[in-house]
């Protein structure tokens, strides 16, 4: 607004006041210098030196008004035209009263006084009636009583038109920005300079890379961090498209063109995290990253990206060789611990040696502990290849309903000897009859490494047989469109809430008098969970303490179509275990 209220005045208006006053003091100064250079001293426009302090004191407040910060421009307006007003009025009262050449500048301010918005008007208005007032009382004016009711209309009359021009643009419509509103946005801007100071401090002292991308894939900023990683400096990779700067190889150190992580999270608007890429740098250099990538944006859409990097080459080196160390350790402890064990089950068996009752059950706990080393040694070498991908994966097509009831098959006998009903749901008997009814076995199709998933299966069978003292172990198989979904279901001690949550981490055990008891390695739900991950499925599971617990196993599920044609691709059903 041009004014918008008594405590603000328009930046515009304002600069001009602080003019008015400059030009003032500059203009009195060169007549009075002028003055006291004109030799005769007869000079029209003369001015006394008491005008000629105020003016200066004027000319200086104007000059200061320009360099003062927003916020105080609105109070210094008033005295700033206050000083105006007063030179004004001394000036007139020191050359000549009613008859100094100076009136129509007093007229002038009345018109101005408009600028500080009605008050300004009234203050303009009192100013000139005291004055007047005094004047006559102490005979300043020097003239008629005339001229002076004449004056004394003429300095109010400059008040009635400021009124009536400043009064449209007091009250209406969007103008010219007042001090108030600079004060406002010069406060704001400070804000704002103070948290973009913050966020780059911060930024820039993360230890990790991180680099800003647009929705057209061009780099915004890029941390000291990022710069030090890549080998790009700041100024040379700005809106660049971020590929040149972040060049990610796959495994095979293959420039990664499909999927590639970025534009896959600009398009999906979804965060993404990798352990398993290299970046190269400018100086073409590989190094390992751990890379996250989350969009910035609404919901709906990423108006951008932002990358996190890190140099994981050491980390990674670090963990491999404590891989290999537990792999080699396990390998070369199997061979001894599996003598060990061929040596006790020997001298267990009666055929081979006679030995008396106690020591028989000496031995057959070394050899029930000598299994369980065996066991032990067996799953962390799985766990130590799985960890670091040499886990061998030669996904077959199987049908998995044949597949899980040989599984289910192999271990019967565990489950008759502990006295538990043992049931197999989806598909019939052997011979495909029922009591007497032909029942119809489904076919599910997946694609998942037979060694690998036989593991799985045998553990969640095994375990539901382990865990359960009496009642019943099932096994039931359902699928839709995408999925095949196995279920162990058992009736055994179940599982309590909180442990749940830890049952698929490694060497995680529910410590119990009857887990305790039964004995375990704790890797076995750890190797599985790691093994239906890495075949794109999914394992969770369902118990309750006391009642029993359900293991489900989650698989892509292949059409009859896609599985036919796999197989023919040199992918055959593998054959029965
Ligand atoms: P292990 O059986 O060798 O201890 P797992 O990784 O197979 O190792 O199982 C981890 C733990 O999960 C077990 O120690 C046991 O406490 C619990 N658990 C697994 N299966 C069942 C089950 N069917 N019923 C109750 N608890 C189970």
């Amino acid at each position: 607004m041009g004014i918008t209220s008594d405590q603000s005045i328009s930046i515009f208006w304002y600069r001009r006041l602080c003019d008015g006053a400059a030009f003032l003091g500059a203009a009195l100064l060169i007549l009075f210098i002028f003055a006291q250079l004109s030799p005769d001293q007869t000079l029209s426009l003369f001015v006394p030196i008491s005008a000629v302090i105020a003016a200066t004191i004027s000319g200086i407040g104007g000059l200061v008004g320009h360099l003062l910060h927003p916020k105080h421009q609105a109070r210094a307006s008033w005295i700033i035209f206050s000083f105006i007003l007063g030179t004004i009025l001394i000036l007139i009262t020191q050359s000549g009263g009613i008859n100094s050449p100076f009136v129509a500048l007093w007229l002038l301010v009345g018109l101005a006084s408009g600028v500080l918005g009605i008050s300004g008007i009234i203050l303009t208005f009192l100013i000139n009636s005291a004055y007047m007032g005094i004047a006559a009382w102490f005979g300043w004016l020097h003239g008629p009583t005339q001229q002076f009711i004449l004056l004394l209309i003429a300095s109010q009359v400059p008040l009635v038109v400021a009124y009536l021009l400043w009064h449209h643009r007091v009250f209406s419509g969007p103008g010219l920005p007042t001090t108030h509103d600079a004060a406002a946005i010069s406060h704001l801007s400070e804000q704002l300079n103070r948290e973009s100071l913050k966020s780059e401090i911060i930024i820039n002292s993360i230890a990790d890379g991180v680099m800003v991308i647009n929705d057209q894939g061009h780099i915004q900023l890029l941390n000291p961090a990022a710069q030090t990683l890549t080998g790009w400096e700041e100024n040379d990779a700005i809106d660049l498209d971020y590929r040149s700067v972040l060049q990610l190889l796959d495994g095979q150190d293959q420039l990664i063109e499909r999927n590639e992580p970025v534009q896959k999270v600009l398009t999906t608007n979804e965060s993404l995290h990798r352990d398993d890429i290299s970046l190269r740098t400018r100086a073409e250099k590989k190094m390992l990253i751990s890379l996250a990538i989350s969009p910035i944006g609404t919901k709906e859409r990423a108006y951008g990206a932002i990358a996190v990097f890190r140099d994981i080459t050491k980390e990674k080196a670090e963990e491999r060789q404590q891989a290999e160390f537990i792999s080699t350790a396990s390998h070369e402890m199997r061979t001894p611990v599996a003598a060990i064990e061929g040596y006790l089950s020997l001298a267990l068996n009666p055929a081979v040696s006679a030995i008396d009752d106690k020591a028989r059950d000496y031995l057959q706990k070394a050899h029930e502990a000598t299994q369980h080393l065996g066991r032990l040694f067996q799953d962390l070498l799985t766990i130590s290849k799985a960890e670091d991908g040499r886990l061998n994966n030669s996904p077959k097509v199987l049908d998995i309903v044949d597949f899980v009831r040989d599984q289910w098959e192999e271990q019967q006998q565990k489950a008759l000897a502990k006295n538990l009903s043992y049931q197999f749901i989806p598909g019939p008997a052997q011979d495909g009859t029922l009591e007497g009814t032909k029942v119809i076995q489904p076919i599910f199709y997946t694609h998942v490494d037979p060694d690998r998933l036989r593991e799985v299966i045998g553990n969640l069978i095994d375990n539901a047989i382990k865990y359960t003292t009496e009642g019943s172990v099932s096994i039931d198989i359902t699928a839709d469109e995408q999925n095949v979904t196995i279920g162990v279901t058992d009736t055994g001690i179940g599982i309590a809430k909180e442990d749940i949550s830890h049952l698929f981490q490694k060497f995680y055990r529910v410590d119990s008098s009857y887990t305790r008891e039964v004995g375990g390695t704790g890797l076995g739900l750890y190797i599985s969970r790691k093994i239906i991950e890495d075949s794109g499925g999914q394992i969770w599971v369902q118990s309750e303490l006391g009642k029993g617990s359900t293991f489900y196993v989650q698989l892509p599920r292949l059409s009859n179509e896609k599985a036919a044609f796999l197989e023919k691709q040199n992918a055959p059903t593998v054959p029965k275990a």
